[in-house]
């Protein structure tokens, strides 16, 4: 089983995927918890660079094949592998990400994206992916330090929101749109009750 949780900065997807992991955990699973971008050796490295503001300038079609190597590589050592020994896989992020920041955000061809992405992750797709949707003048007082991209203007990260919001109401049998202004534990409920009908 491959769950995703996707959503703007501050939404609370680090600590409902580990929610979610405990969860699974003491249900008997085998459970890998993980993330993009960096969490394999050379995704450390491309995360620095796409997310240091000293990196300064990017042009967005380079920002895009960062985050998609970081992708690939992540797809292929931490993934892939685990799924293959029957592993659930919960990633903080995914392709709708790409989509959202790099599509929407940085205005990218969507078209040129995709075929772009389903060629660095060998069109592996998520059963679930949880979208935890807030409002990002919200999430982004969460921060003191930002990193590059969250140190954008509140409407790049509109349009962000919009694009989650669109790729979800695609396809709405693997999405579960969750307002994340709630309560942590009420959301994580929810969560838990979506991904036990996959199990
Ligand atoms: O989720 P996390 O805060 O670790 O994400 C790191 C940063 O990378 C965030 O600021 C997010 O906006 C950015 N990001 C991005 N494009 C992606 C994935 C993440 O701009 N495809």
């Amino acid at each position: 089983l491959f769950v995703c949780f996707e959503g703007g900065e501050g939404a609370g997807k680090s600590t409902q995927a580990k929610l979610l992991h405990d969860h699974l955990v003491e249900l008997g699973r085998e459970v890998v918890l993980t993330f993009e971008p960096g969490d394999t050796e050379v995704g450390r490295k491309v995360r620095e660079i796409v997310l240091s503001p000293e990196t300064g300038e990017l042009a967005h079609e380079t920002e895009a094949l960062l985050y998609a190597a970081d992708k690939a590589e992540h797809l292929r050592r931490v993934v892939r592998p685990a799924l293959e020994r029957g592993a659930v896989v919960i990633t903080d992020r995914y392709v709708d990400s790409s989509l959202a920041y790099q599509g929407a955000g940085r205005a990218l061809d969507a078209d040129d994206l995709e075929t772009m992405l389903r060629w660095a992750t060998g069109d592996l797709r998520p059963h679930l992916t949880v979208l935890l949707d807030l409002e990002p003048s919200h999430g982004l007082t969460r921060f003191e330090e930002r990193d590059r991209i969250e140190g954008e203007p509140l409407e790049f990260h509109r349009r962000v929101r919009e694009e989650f919001l669109e790729l979800a109401g695609r396809d709405p049998e693997h999405y579960l749109v969750q307002d994340a202004h709630g309560e942590v534990e009420e959301i994580a409920a929810k969560i838990r009750a979506r991904v036990e009908e996959l199990l």
